[in-house]
């Protein structure tokens, strides 16, 4: 089954495959639960299967019984599939019982290793996720990727290639899985929501408020983050429009980075209706866009990516919120862009 919002990365790839210019290397990008996972299975067995990907044959099925995102009860260096010229490489559990941040170099020469230096029939190795290799493993990958072998495909999977070395890179020939924001992922949201359970939300807006990302979406209805999202989203507005309503943000707390991206995402759509020069859905956010000048709307959108940025430092959340939010709060009569103290220090 494929997923609507992988189709266009699909195409790309059957392309190649129609054309026979499958490359030995292949690193498929997206951010986290985009379905890479689902994509990559996909890919093997369009690869493999007699009937490119008839979900029924044997080798389909032992391809279905894969998952080597749960079995993490026992550490090995690399996971065989059910399908025998098939291996994966991804973190492990470590001996405190968690996983472990990297993918060690001692694991991807094993993982290097088992794909045969020759191969009578197409061996495929899938690592995940590549960005989590520490720099050792990076290299050590690296050789295999220079010196390609016949009859073998190695697949990279990574939420960032930015993390990525040049020189990997360099070796990959690159598919990215994009965000989707269009009625049939929403309605495939839609179609995996129980209706008797729910039917107190939009489906597209819930799409929306997961930032293009349908399984998040699902996550996010399930915990009740949507709700949320939509009380920050509406606040967020409301403080635009009327900035003494800064002094009710005691629904942010504890969830600043959270509300951050919702402000990001909340700019970047109006930067986006102001260039399209048409109104979009929600008529608080047209109301703060006309009246917002561009130069500023594209400054805060930089600060607030800053922002986001500096959560993973020991920088106080609740503070850099706050100072984005008085812009923010001014953003439909501002005469000078104002700096945000908090960016010098970092
Ligand atoms: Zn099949």
């Amino acid at each position: 089954m494929m997923f609507p919002w992988h189709k266009k990365a699909s195409d790309k790839l059957d392309k190649m495959i129609e054309q026979n210019h499958m490359p030995h290397a292949l690193l498929i990008t997206g951010v986290e639960k985009i379905g890479k996972f689902d994509f990559t299975q996909s890919l093997i067995k369009k690869l493999l299967c007699p009937k490119a990907s008839c979900d029924r044959c044997e080798l389909c099925n032992a391809l279905n019984n894969d998952d080597p995102m749960s079995e993490l009860d026992h550490s090995v260096l690399i996971r065989r599939s059910h399908y025998p010229n098939l291996i994966y490489c991804r973190t492990e559990l470590n001996d405190s019982g968690s996983m472990s941040k990297d993918i060690r170099v001692d694991q991807i020469r094993a993982f290097c290793e088992s794909l045969g230096k020759t191969a009578e029939s197409l061996q495929i190795g899938v690592v995940f996720y590549a960005d989590q290799m520490n720099n050792n493993a990076a290299n050590s990958l690296l050789k295999t990727l220079e010196e390609p072998r016949q009859n073998t495909l190695i697949i990279l999977l990574a939420h960032n290639a930015d993390r990525l070395p040049m020189t990997i890179l360099s070796r990959c020939q690159a598919i990215h899985i994009n965000p989707s924001y269009d009625k049939e992922t929403a309605e495939w949201v839609a179609d995996q929501i129980d209706i008797d359970t729910r039917s107190d939300y939009d489906p597209m807006q819930l799409l929306d408020s997961a930032h293009g990302v349908p399984h998040r979406a699902i996550d996010d209805l399930k915990v009740d983050f949507y709700f949320q999202y939509q009380s920050w989203q509406n606040l967020l507005l409301e403080i635009a429009l009327s900035p003494t309503k800064i002094k009710d943000t005691e629904i942010f707390s504890d969830n600043e980075l959270d509300v951050l991206k919702c402000l990001q995402h909340l700019i970047s759509e109006g930067i986006k209706i102001k260039i399209l020069n048409h109104d979009g859905a929600n008529l608080e956010l047209n109301k703060v866009i006309e009246k917002s000048s561009f130069n500023h709307l594209f400054k805060l959108l930089d600060d607030t990516n800053q922002a986001i940025s500096l959560s993973q430092t020991t920088v106080n959340m609740k503070l850099l919120l706050d100072n984005v939010l008085v812009v923010w709060s001014h953003i439909t009569n501002l005469k000078k862009y104002p700096a945000i103290t908090n960016f010098q220090e970092h």
